[in-house]
C-alpha cells in the first residue's frame, strides 16, 4: 500500500490591502517589497506599489506624535522651533544625552517596542526617528502575523 508523502502548503496568497492585487510568496515571508504596516492596533498588508505612499501616510502619525515627546525635552531657546522631519534630534533641537535616553523611553512606551540607546543614537533626525519606530512596530506585527 502507497501514502504519498503529505504536503504542506509551502506558499500563499496575500492580497494588497490598497488595490486588492494579489502575489504568492513562501509561508512567514511577504513578496519582495511588499509592507505590513501596523498602525494603532490595525494591520495591513501593501503591495510593492503601494508601500511608498502608504509608509508616508504611516509615518505621519508617528511624526504627530513625537512632537509632545520631543518638544518637552527642547532648550527654551529653540521653543517654538518648527520641527519637521529633517530637524536634527541631538544637536539642532538642543536634547542633550540624557534627554535621548528619556525620549527613547518614552518612545517606548508610546509605541509599544524596544529602541537601544545606541539605536536612538543613530536616529539623527525627527525623521528618522519616526522611521525608526515604523521599522520596529512592523518588524513587531510581522513576527506576530505572518
Ligand atoms: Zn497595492
Amino acid at each position: 500500500m502507497m501514502h504519498s508523502p503529505v504536503r504542506l502548503p509551502d506558499s500563499v496568497d496575500h492580497d494588497c490591502h490598497l488595490c486588492l492585487r494579489v502575489a504568492r510568496a513562501p509561508a512567514k515571508q511577504l513578496p519582495a517589497d511588499w509592507l505590513l504596516l501596523a498602525s494603532e492596533g490595525a494591520i495591513a498588508i501593501v503591495c510593492d506599489d503601494c508601500a511608498p505612499a502608504a509608509k508616508t501616510a504611516a509615518l505621519a502619525p508617528i511624526l504627530y506624535a513625537l512632537v509632545p515627546i520631543i518638544s518637552a525635552y527642547v532648550s527654551p531657546a529653540e521653543d517654538g522651533l518648527n520641527m519637521d522631519p529633517q530637524s536634527r534630534l541631538w544637536d539642532h533641537l538642543g536634547v542633550d544625552a540624557i534627554d535621548r535616553v528619556a525620549i527613547a523611553l518614552e518612545c517606548e512606551d508610546r509605541f509599544g517596542i524596544a529602541i537601544s540607546d545606541a539605536e536612538a543614537g543613530q536616529a539623527e533626525t525627527v525623521g528618522d526617528l519616526a522611521e525608526l519606530i515604523f521599522a520596529k512596530r512592523n518588524l513587531a506585527a510581522v513576527s506576530a502575523e505572518i
